[in-house]
């Protein structure tokens, strides 16, 4: 089960709509509040998570790094100005998520093991991404996705676990296929879209055709329906980030009851050193 620890005005889908001095002033800031509703179900559900947590907010609310941590689960690194990768160079990135990997490092005196690129953006064009996380210090990522999607994706990139050969444990997020054309199922918008017996039977399907741990992502904003709304944003952006955010709190609630669920580095069996 993973979390990526953003606000509402992070998404990279508003991008052009909110700049970075907006965050938190123009935009109020709710990732405390809706976090700590994410870190109540899951304590009532006794789960454990991996938490992909944007610097930004690790700077704004040490206190809720500390909190997470504190409820035992893994805190992992998600970049510190949520820009994709595939839109930055070398050196940006690495700045970028090394000052993210810093402050939560910093806060929970624990080395992090694990990153998440923004909008899985890590894809042909950046493969040296990954070079720049191994350099780092990091042993695994989750920033691939296998699906063919207008913002990101490699369709033909392996869909489980793999070494990469800059010396990285790659987790892509899952897909499955339909009439042979591989489809989405690692949650985000996709899990909003369908109905909750349909994400259940492909994450059903598989576990048991894949053998494989199936891991599931989604944000503190999808559990806010009351944020703020961008109305000056592109109708397919719209549609996709308000879809059904007053469903997710029940569906995630049966999907946390559903499955058994840990963190990334103990379902993937990781090992971080
Ligand atoms: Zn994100």
């Amino acid at each position: 089960m993973t979390v990526d620890v953003e606000d509402y005005f992070h998404v990279s889908a508003f991008s052009r709509q909110v700049t970075l001095d907006d965050w938190g002033k123009r935009f109020p800031l709710r990732v405390e509040a809706s976090t700590h509703k994410t870190l109540a179900l899951f304590d009532k559900h006794r789960v454990k998570a991996t938490f992909f947590i944007l610097g930004w907010v690790a700077e704004q609310c040490p206190d809720l790094v500390k909190a997470i941590a504190a409820q035992g689960h893994e805190i992992a690194c998600h970049g510190y100005a949520h820009q994709r990768a595939t839109e930055q160079d070398r050196q940006t990135f690495m700045q970028d998520v090394a000052r993210c990997k810093h402050f939560l490092e910093d806060i929970t005196g624990t080395k992090v093991a694990g990153y998440r690129a923004p909008s899985f953006s890590f894809d042909e064009r950046n493969e040296w991404a990954f070079d720049v996380i191994k350099e780092l210090g990091f042993s695994y990522s989750s920033s691939t996705y296998p699906v063919k999607h207008d913002l990101y994706g490699v369709p033909h990139w392996p869909r489980f676990k793999h070494m990469r050969p800059e010396g990285i444990t790659e987790i892509p997020i899952p897909t499955t296929y339909i009439s042979g054309r591989s489809i989405p199922i690692g949650g985000g918008g996709y899990f909003r879209l369908y109905p909750y017996a349909l994400s259940r039977q492909l994450i059903r399907r598989f576990l048991r055709t894949e053998q494989q741990p199936y891991s599931f992502y989604f944000h503190p904003w999808e559990l806010d329906p009351e944020q703020p709304r961008m109305s000056n944003a592109p109708l397919k952006s719209k549609f996709r980030h308000y879809l059904n955010l007053g469903k997710m709190e029940s569906r995630l609630e049966r999907l946390l009851t559903d499955f058994n669920w840990s963190t990334m580095q103990h379902a993937y069996q990781l090992n971080s050193d």
